[in-house]
């Protein structure tokens, strides 16, 4: 299966399991936008209460809040997102099909970076344990010929992000002849500008009605409450403030499922800090985020940092975690030192002070920031691409399993008769009331144990346990792990202490 078509099946198994339908399906669907079914929802806010306590709890001086998706206009003026917050796009004049200029070099370029590291495994394959990695970049004339376009292409495009030069993006697409994947062809409109916010008006009268954003990201609602915060928390710098709430833009290519929505949410943590320190708490910022990725074990080679050659407008260091989705490695979470750009801007255009008193240097400035900003969504794919895997059984079977890392699969046990009758089913109740304070469960007495597990398996459920006849006399049930497949005879008193070892939060927490 190519990686395209192991996605689009990754699509339909989140539908047919209740994880991710499109939104407005019976009208047929509205582009970008899709709803979290039944397993979504858990997986989903398993996700959140991972990042939330990682955040809140185990650090003393981060605190969270939650504000409103509206706010004063005035806001998306002094963040500089009613002037910069652009896309920069491009249509095909034959597909009438729109794309982000900036999106189709990458693209582009990371083809080439394929291309090489084929031909790297080609070379690792050919020489085995006498492959000198750096060497064979270094001289084999595939790999030369790749490196040299790319080299050309990336500074081309480096120059024009920086010089907001649009013509050239154009010009380098038909340099290098990147077609519309629908039509074809090389038939391209001008690089245009497109603002990405949606608006609204609030006010009962067209008159009266002012005109307002839905917020293109949370990190606002944080800035414009840094004094309520500092104030009525007697927060000391350094010190964070976490938030996880809806956003929303008006993305030109909204494909790829729910990398690019429309309509989102994002985990966001801005730290406030003295100015001078930002380059110091970037790589500690950095190296935590990090961390807390690779602690889900779905491989650290599956992460990788991209730092940013352009430098957005409010900042002086920026990089992105990438993932290694079925399109590639991709950004999930930006980590941004953002100085004291927006602190600064909300004091002039709301003309209210926005310092900080730092009692031991008897000093007040306006603290920089260090901005930590992850999709939730991007997460769930990260998970869910991540986690589905078909196995090849004994017998020629085989079978779909979801890997989800344990704390996070949205159902944690599976609760099973062997067969619905002979008392069976009401020791299976005991056992689910021995459970169910602590753990997500399913209940299921329906059709054979095999099919009962490949069903579990299609969710990423951690454990099944089965009560059978010898329960009734010896009160031990069989329990079966996801992964390895391996039953083990238990006693019911132990179960609880058993499942909670592999699938509670405050394991995860504390290997941070
Ligand atoms: P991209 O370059 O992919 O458009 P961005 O650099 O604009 O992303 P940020 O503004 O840094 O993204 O937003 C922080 C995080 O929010 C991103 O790392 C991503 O996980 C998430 N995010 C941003 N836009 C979307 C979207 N349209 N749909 C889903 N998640 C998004």
């Amino acid at each position: 299966m190519t990686q395209d078509e192991l996605f689009k099946v990754l699509v339909a198994h989140c539908k047919e399991y209740g994880f991710i339908f499109p939104s407005s399906e019976i009208y047929d669907g509205l582009a970008a936008v899709y709803d979290y079914g039944q397993m979504g929802v858990q997986l989903k806010n398993n996700i959140k209460n991972y990042w939330w306590e990682a955040m809140t709890r185990l650090n003393e001086n981060i605190v969270g809040i939650d504000s409103a998706i509206f706010m004063h206009p005035r806001i998306w003026e002094a963040s500089g997102h009613v002037g910069a917050f652009n896309d920069p796009l491009i249509d095909n004049k034959d597909s009438k099909k729109r794309y982000r200029a900036d999106v189709l070099i990458e693209d582009y370029l990371g083809k080439i970076e394929e291309k090489i590291e084929k031909e790297v495994a080609k070379g690792r394959k050919k020489f085995g344990e006498a492959f000198d990695e750096a060497q064979f970049r270094a001289t084999n004339p595939n790999v030369l010929r790749e490196q040299a376009k790319w080299d050309e292409v990336h500074n081309r495009y480096v120059a024009a992000e920086k010089a907001n030069d649009f013509a050239e993006y154009r010009q380098i697409i038909i340099d290098c002849n990147i077609v519309c994947p629908i039509s074809g062809t090389c038939n391209w409109t001008e690089v245009r500008q497109f603002n990405l916010m949606f608006s609204t008006s609030v006010g009962s009268t067209a008159d009266g009605a002012n005109l307002i954003y839905l917020r293109p990201e949370t990190a606002q609602g944080i800035f414009v409450n840094y004094l309520n915060v500092q104030k009525t928390g007697r927060m000391k710098i350094p010190f964070g403030i976490a938030q996880i709430g809806k956003a929303f833009r008006n993305e030109i290519v909204a494909r790829q499922f729910i990398f690019r929505m429309r309509e989102f949410e994002q985990m966001e943590m801005q730290f406030f800090i003295k100015p001078g320190t930002e380059l110091e708490w970037f790589k500690k910022w950095k190296e935590t985020r990090m961390k807390w990725h690779v602690n889900l074990g779905m491989g650290a080679e599956n992460y990788r940092f991209h730092d940013h050659e352009k430098l957005a407008h409010y900042a002086n260091a920026a990089t992105d975690i990438e993932f290694n989705f079925p399109f590639g490695f991709k950004e999930l979470e930006g980590i941004h030192s953002r100085t004291n750009f927006d602190l600064g801007n909300h004091q002039k255009f709301s003309g209210k002070k926005i310092e900080y008193f730092d009692p031991e240097e008897n000093t007040s400035y306006t603290p920089y920031v260090i901005e930590t900003s992850i999709g939730v969504d991007r997460m769930v794919l990260a998970v869910l691409s991540h986690a589905y895997t078909v196995e090849e059984l004994e017998g020629g079977d085989s079978r779909v399993v979801m890997k989800i890392p344990a704390p996070l699969a949205p159902i944690k046990v599976a609760v099973m008769p062997l067969v619905k009758k002979d008392g069976l089913p009401e020791v299976a109740q005991k056992v689910v009331d021995e459970l169910k304070y602590d753990f997500s469960y399913q209940y299921d007495e329906k059709d054979s144990i095999g099919k009962r597990y490949r069903r579990q398996d299609a969710i990423g459920t951690p454990f099944c346990v089965t009560i059978d006849h010898d329960t009734l006399t010896d009160g031990m049930v069989t329990v079966r792990e996801r992964d390895t497949m391996q039953q083990e005879r238990v006693k019911i008193e132990d179960l609880r202490a058993l499942i909670e070892k592999k699938v509670s939060l405050t394991t995860l927490l504390r290997n941070l």
